[in-house]
């Protein structure tokens, strides 16, 4: 390409495979439970969202299919010309009684529910407070806002409130936006700090529970149920794509406000419905993480192994109150060569680099179907 954009399109990924930072997808063939086959390779796979193993669960497959047979698999329009069936509003009175809110509202991905819904209700004269660690879509939806955003440094709640102090008074509307598990990091954002931070100065606090439903609180909810916290200026959002097993995103609130989404918000207007199949295997998935909290309880005691199995090496993991535990990495090369080392004995851990994360590192991503020796066995490979 001779043309000044070929050429900086060039230029870009001579620099990124000069960094090591070059990424392209697996060929995967085959998943099943918490094995993962790549490139003709079985590994035990420590790189899915799907915490619980319900991606595969014969009930999301069998409620998938029955919808299919039902009504095709396209959902043929957007949710307020031709693409709404009853099961979009089972599954959202499912999500809304399941986060205990008034209302919900079902996306086609997670990541459109946060662009839509930050760019829906701020605007030029608002003021948006950011995590710096915050997920890419949060931060891509306060950009499309057009507010004035600010980042406060990751999981520092005085460094928020100084913020606050210095700009609040000059804007109309304020958010608050936060992760709930940070999904490179593995830890947990101060969410009771935060809501009372939010009502000293009148702020919303949005929450993304894309990593905490179906891991965290007494029923699986999340972070927010977690630590026992409700809110009228709580907006919970997230993936159905994570624990849930499925696709799709949502919003849960109080009833204003999914009701001004309906209206306003356009990436829930403007883009095809969830199809039926997602949405089936979405509510399918959402009522097993309900009704078989043993699920939750094998997460937990993976997640509890593996820490303390690292505790007996001189391995550090970094801080950790999720189902994500990451290993501190000199750069991106060491991590790739790891990552490959890892692999070579059966265990699929990839190694997260920048951009993506401003420092290297292993990410674990534990499953409720991992097994005891699953985990000593991949320790033991780490060391060698
Ligand atoms: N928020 C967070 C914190 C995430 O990790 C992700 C997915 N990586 C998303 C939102 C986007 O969700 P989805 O995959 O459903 O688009």
């Amino acid at each position: 390409m001779t043309d000044s954009l070929g050429q900086h399109l060039q230029k870009s990924l001579h620099t990124i495979k000069k960094a090591n930072w070059y990424r392209q997808e697996q060929k995967i063939t085959d998943l099943s439970g918490c094995t993962i086959t790549i490139d003709g390779q079985r590994m035990i796979n420590f790189a899915s969202n799907d915490y619980l193993g319900l991606a595969t669960d014969i009930r999301l497959k069998q409620a998938a299919m029955d919808a299919v047979e039902r009504y095709g698999t396209g959902s043929t329009g957007s949710r307020l010309l031709s693409g709404h069936r009853t099961l979009h509003g089972e599954l959202e009175r499912a999500i809304a009684s399941f986060k205990q809110t008034e209302e919900a509202l079902v996306f086609s991905s997670g990541y459109l529910a946060n662009l839509g819904t930050i760019s829906a209700l701020m605007g030029k004269k608002d003021l948006i407070l950011e995590d710096e660690y915050n997920h890419s879509s949060l931060k891509n939806g306060a950009k499309l806002s057009q507010a004035h955003r600010i980042e406060y440094e990751h999981l520092n709640c005085q460094n928020l409130i100084e913020k606050l102090i210095q700009v609040r008074s000059q804007y109309r509307h304020c958010l608050i936006v936060t992760d709930s598990v940070f999904s490179m990091d593995g830890d947990v954002s101060p969410l009771p700090q935060l809501l009372d931070i939010a009502q000293k100065f009148d702020c919303w606090l949005m929450v993304d529970e894309a990593h905490g439903t179906g891991v965290l609180g007494k029923n699986g909810a999340g972070c927010l149920e977690h630590f026992e916290i409700k809110s009228e200026r709580i907006i919970q959002i997230g993936t159905l794509s994570k624990a849930v097993g499925s696709l799709g995103g949502y919003v849960a609130g109080n009833k204003v406000l999914i009701e001004f989404l309906r209206n306003r918000c356009a990436t829930w207007i403007y883009t095809t419905a969830l199809s039926p199949a997602d949405t089936a295997a979405a509510l399918a998935g959402i009522n097993i993480i309900r009704s078989e909290a043993h699920r939750r309880h094998n997460l937990w005691t993976n997640i509890n192994l593996l820490k303390e199995l690292f505790n007996q090496t001189n391995l550090k993991i970094f801080p950790s109150d999720s189902a994500i535990l990451c290993l501190p990495l000199e750069d991106a090369s060491q991590g790739l060569l790891i990552s490959a080392k890892v692999r070579s004995h059966g265990f699929y851990v990839p190694a997260i680099r920048p951009p993506t994360v401003p420092t290297s590192r292993l990410r674990f991503s534990l499953m409720a179907t991992h097994e005891i020796n699953h985990l000593q066995e991949l320790i033991k490979a780490l060391i060698q």
